[in-house]
């Protein structure tokens, strides 16, 4: 970890430079780390308080490899938000931690290649539930479209979208308790692989304390 002065407020901030950027926790500026300096990319919103037991610095294992919290994206659509924590491996692995309709999964980035039919963004709204995808060699159906927004961040990212008419977020699930997300946007699509798991499992460190459990 490195201490970095925020172009954009002069304000001390710490970055593991495991990521490319990250969000001054004091003016909310979204930096991008360019050597030593910090180039300030725009202002992001605060993440509302949502009590999620998670925060940045929860630590937890996933498949035993350790890992910490570093950073946090707000997505909102029509009907509700949810968080994506960005997760930091010890070997340096970067993975997303999402909150999907009450369940949690664990998801990678993976080389667009890896998408064998690769869908053009013109051609992304004709996507339906139930279509079908083959991510690498594993089968994935679509079971959720929906237009998203990135909302509010925190911490360090990976990325952040601030496009105004948002990104198109297709949601598949695999055999057993893969699951995968493609996000379109402009002429390119992220892809990200994964499971689901249970919150347990990661046998978290550092949760944060809410009043009414435990
Ligand atoms: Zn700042």
């Amino acid at each position: 970890v490195k201490t970095y002065t925020c172009s954009a407020c002069g304000a001390g901030i710490q970055l593991s430079g495991a990521v490319p950027y990250g969000v001054c926790s004091f003016c909310q500026s979204l930096l991008l780390r360019r050597d030593l300096l910090l180039e300030n990319i725009g202002r992001v919103a605060e993440v509302p308080d949502d009590f999620s037991p998670l925060q940045l610095g929860t630590t937890g294992y996933f498949e035993n490899q350790q890992f910490a919290l570093v950073g946090r994206v707000r997505k909102r659509w029509d009907e509700g938000s949810w968080n994506e924590w960005c997760v930091l491996f010890d070997d340096q692995r970067i993975g997303w931690l999402a909150e999907v309709q009450g369940d949690w999964v664990m998801l990678f980035e993976q080389s667009r290649d890896t998408l064998r039919t690769i869908p053009v963004a013109d051609r992304a709204d004709a996507i339906n539930v139930d279509d079908t995808f083959w991510i690498s060699n594993k089968r994935f159906s679509v079971s959720d479209i929906k237009r998203v927004h990135y909302n509010a961040a925190e911490g360090e990212l990976t990325g952040f979208q601030f496009c105004r008419e948002g990104v198109l977020s297709i949601d598949l699930r695999g055999e057993k308790l893969g699951f995968a997300t493609l996000e379109f946007q402009e002429n390119d699509v992220a892809v990200f692989v994964g499971r689901f798991i249970e919150f347990d499992e990661c046998r978290f460190v550092g949760l944060r304390e809410l009043e009414g459990w435990g």
